[in-house]
């Protein structure tokens, strides 16, 4: 008799169709997440910006000439949006602004129909802010054009944190190009205040760590759950704000995001107390730490106007890198075609 032996477990393995990969980013251009950015990726961006920032502007306008690049904006936003639209015009492209207060939007157009209605147009790449987490996959699904995610809801903000990023690196590592997971080695980044809403401390804590560097978050438990000890390698929560800052090389401080308080009582004078930049507390206990924040800054209330103004401030610093830093996100989206070696 012929024995039909069975076939060995190893082969069955290697024919067993596999669960698909994530599909996204569906185009090579789009910046969803800061997730989808190797190390190598972020060296290239910043790389990028330096080279862009200091092409002369008749040549930098050439790269992107004419090419249609649309903002959609859902959210307030000043620094994001027009660092974006300067970036995007510096490279020559033509951009178009729609905002949900002045568009179809209001009328009840979904996400869908204003993006797919943008690419028949002609845009070629749709730099998205959304109040709803998760709307630029969504969009990139359905147009499969590059998206460039400008902030959703309270998950990321990715070119915040490669504008943090530059800016922490012109202080403390100036000179370094290609980074490395040591990078930041040495370096801790105590992000303050409300952390719970912020896409901006999200998506630092997703990059800032796999550089090296060690994050420290400190607020009070309404803004800041227990539930974040458990955030991620590098990262750690301090409650006590004088702690955190004495061991500091950068501070991050957020502004509390009334919009998305959704009914919670804040007695904003305790919080005051506890969590405010003021001039005495940074003089005590760190005199040499840069002092950021991604804006808009409320004077008064997570930090003091002489701490906003003062020596150590890095705020505008920040500012002026997104200009560099979204033309080189810009410039990716329109020319990364996924066959290249390189980000
Ligand atoms: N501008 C930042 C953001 O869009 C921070 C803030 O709004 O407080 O997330």
């Amino acid at each position: 008799m012929t024995a039909i032996a069975p076939t060995p477990p190893v082969r069955r393995q290697l024919h067993t169709p596999q669960p698909p990969a994530s599909p996204f980013p569906y185009n090579p251009g789009s910046l969803l997440s800061v997730q989808d950015l190797t190390i190598d990726d972020v060296s290239h961006l910043l790389f990028r910006a330096t080279v862009l920032e200091n092409l002369d502007p008749l040549i930098r306008d050439r790269i992107l000439l004419k090419r249609r690049v649309a903002l959609l904006f859902y959210e307030s936003s000043t620094r994001t949006r027009t660092s974006f639209e300067l970036a995007a015009k510096g490279l020559g492209a033509d951009t178009t602004l729609v905002s949900s207060l002045s568009s179809s939007i209001e009328k009840g157009e979904t996400l869908k129909d204003t993006g797919l209605t943008l690419r028949a147009l002609g845009a070629e790449a749709i730099i998205l802010r959304h109040n709803s987490s998760g709307a630029p996959w969504l969009l990139e699904e359905v147009t499969r054009l590059p998206i460039l995610n400008a902030g959703d809801g309270m998950h990321e903000h990715p070119t915040q944190a490669l504008l943090d990023l530059r800016t922490i690196l012109a202080h403390l590592r100036y000179g370094v190009e290609t980074l490395t997971a040591e990078t930041l080695n040495g370096v801790t980044v105590t992000i303050v205040g409300d952390i719970l809403h912020s896409r901006v401390a999200r998506s630092n804590m997703m990059l800032l760590p796999r550089l090296g560097a060690r994050v420290v978050l400190c607020g009070p438990p309404q803004l800041l759950p227990d539930s974040a000890v458990n955030a991620g390698a590098g990262i750690s929560v301090e409650r006590d704000f004088e702690t955190a800052l004495r061991q500091s090389q950068v501070v991050m401080m957020l502004r509390i995001q009334a919009e998305r308080l959704a009914g919670m009582q804040l007695d904003l004078a305790q919080y005051k107390d506890a969590y405010q930049l003021t001039g005495q507390r940074l003089a005590a206990q760190a005199p040499n730490a840069v002092v950021m924040h991604p804006g808009p800054i409320i004077r008064g209330l997570e930090l003091t106007a002489g701490v906003a103004d003062g020596a150590q401030s890095a705020i505008l610093e920040q500012v002026r890198h997104g200009v560099a830093i979204r033309m080189a996100v810009v410039e990716r989206a329109l020319t990364k075609t996924g066959k290249e070696g390189h980000a």
